[in-house]
């Protein structure tokens, strides 16, 4: 057939509309780091001053996103814990124990107000430093940080009638170590409930991710904390087992794994130290065909890939029943197909970088090991940067109970995916791990809600939502998930003696 000469050759038209589908990306929209104040190398923050390590050593932390290297930080060795002890033992005797408690509030109040005036610097570095999108530390974990210091600020002055019939009092010094995955809502979990009660504080973050900590040491002097009231020590396992080991902590308040949980409370034994620990988890986000599965898919991927898995809390475990099962997973991987992984300044960034080298090996290597277990594997297809520690986000289904991906905890963006007809099969196989911290109930039937909440032997269960925090709700784990709760009236308990 002959074609008019102005007619258009469709074959092409039609090329160019799938392009147009294909290539159509958002622009850049990354987070400015102009105002971001970064000394090239800090030192411990004790006795209100940086000072320089008795042992004289220092590390370097990196931006995972591109292994860059963005400040040294000091190791404390067993003499710099030592020293930060001590400074933390005065600031108690003499200035902390002695203050009224609505005077406590008062530097509550001061550090939270001061956290929110400058929450979109401590969202920038918070991200450059643990690779986390800014959506995250921007929308989460930054706000949660001055809702914390807020809530328990409001308890300083009402301790007295918090636990009737008991006269509560502090405990002393209080050794804490925290991780990575939210480091600086993970100091704010640990230090305002301990401030809040009357405690000193010697706070040890983590190797990757010191810089938020060592900037809310900056918070500290601008409120004016007395000065070794918070202490804040840098380094490794050794620097925290230097701070566990110390003979003159009161307590010790820990978040981390399940392995180092572990060797704590052997270091404690015999001890008269009070302790709490928030260790490891392999959450199970259970859908059931009564749900709304559109919200449901958007849980699943608000609990495993939002996080890059990186929380102890994460959905990682996800269980359909059998009669929607193939439309949850295909609903599920369209959804994946439109995550943004990539630069964790970007506004857009859906997954930032893996928190470091080590980590994201494990997850590779927990990956090779579902595969070889015989689970069906499926990645996303998302370009990944060249530079950086990345995973695109990824599921098995056909996971069985006996596969590692299943029981074991793999703090990454990789969902194991099982099925199940009815409720007790499901209980069975949800309780059926050495962990019990977290878990999520999809279904349309409150009365499903509530014995599954009953029978899921898990610390905090989510009902038609995931991965929600709140100060005023406890949370904390059963099993080898820990021992204690932090947050609410239930989080002030682990730092008072209530004679
Ligand atoms: P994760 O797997 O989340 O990195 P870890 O348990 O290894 O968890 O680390 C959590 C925190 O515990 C970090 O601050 C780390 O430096 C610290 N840590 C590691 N080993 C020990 C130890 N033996 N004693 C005390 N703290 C430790």
């Amino acid at each position: 057939m002959k074609r008019k000469p102005n007619a258009r050759p469709r074959r092409k038209t039609a090329a160019r509309a799938i392009d147009f589908q294909t290539d159509w990306t958002y622009a850049p929209a990354p987070e400015s780091t102009g105002h971001i104040q970064l000394r090239e190398r800090y030192g411990l923050f004790i006795n209100g001053q940086f000072v320089n390590p008795k042992s004289g050593k220092y590390f370097a932390t990196t931006n995972p996103a591109n292994e860059k290297k963005l400040a040294e930080v000091a190791e404390a060795g067993i003499a710099d814990a030592d020293r930060a002890v001590r400074a933390a033992r005065q600031a108690y005797e003499t200035v902390w124990s002695r203050l009224s408690a609505a005077e406590r509030g008062k530097y509550l109040y001061r550090i939270a107000r001061i956290i929110q005036e400058r929450a979109r610097e401590f969202s920038v570095i918070e991200s450059m430093d643990g690779g986390k999108a800014i959506r995250e530390s921007r929308d989460v974990d930054v706000p949660l940080v001055a809702a914390h210091f807020f809530y328990y600020a409001g308890w300083a002055d009402k301790l007295a009638y918090a636990f009737p019939g008991k006269t509560p009092k502090p405990l002393g010094v209080a050794g804490q170590i925290i991780p990575w995955n939210f480091p600086l809502l993970m100091a704010a979990w640990k230090i305002a409930p301990a401030l809040a009660t009357g405690n000193t504080v010697v706070l040890k973050p983590a190797e990757t991710t010191p810089l938020t900590a060592l900037k809310l040491a900056e918070v500290f002097r601008d409120a004016d904390l007395p000065p070794g009231v918070v202490n804040i020590i840098t380094g490794g396992g050794a620097t925290g087992a230097a701070l566990v080991n110390h003979p003159d902590i009161d307590k010790v308040a820990f978040t981390g794994s399940t392995d180092v949980g572990k060797l704590i409370l052997k270091a404690l034994a015999g001890r008269k130290t009070k302790y709490t620990l928030e260790l490891g988890g392999k959450a199970a986000n259970i859908i059931f065909e009564d749900a709304a599965l559109d919200q449901a898919v958007e849980g699943i991927v608000n609990g495993i890939f939002f996080n890059q898995g990186h929380v102890c809390c994460a959905g990682s475990r996800l269980f359909v029943q059998e009669s929607v099962a193939d439309v949850v997973v295909e609903k599920l991987k369209e959804r994946m197909e439109t995550l943004i992984v990539g630069d964790p300044l970007d506004k857009n960034t859906d997954i930032g970088a893996i928190n470091s080298r080590m980590q994201l090996d494990k997850i590779q290597a927990y990956i090779k090991i579902g595969r070889d277990e015989g689970a069906d594997f499926y990645q996303t297809s998302c370009k990944l940067p060249a530079k950086g520690y990345w995973c695109a986000p990824a599921l098995f289904t056909n996971a069985s109970q006996s596969h590692r991906i299943v029981q074991e905890e793999i703090f990454g963006p990789v969902l194991a995916i099982q099925t199940f007809r009815t409720i007790e099969e499901v209980l069975e196989k949800a309780n059926n791990t050495p962990y019990g911290l977290s878990g999520g109930v999809w279904t349309d039937k409150g009365a499903k809600i509530f014995k599954m909440t009953s029978k899921l032997r898990a610390g905090v269960i989510w009902a038609n939502t995931f991965s929600k925090f709140d100060p005023g709700s406890p949370f904390g784990g059963y099993k080898e998930s820990g021992v204690g709760r932090e947050g609410g009236l239930q989080g002030l308990m682990p730092y008072l003696q209530l004679a």
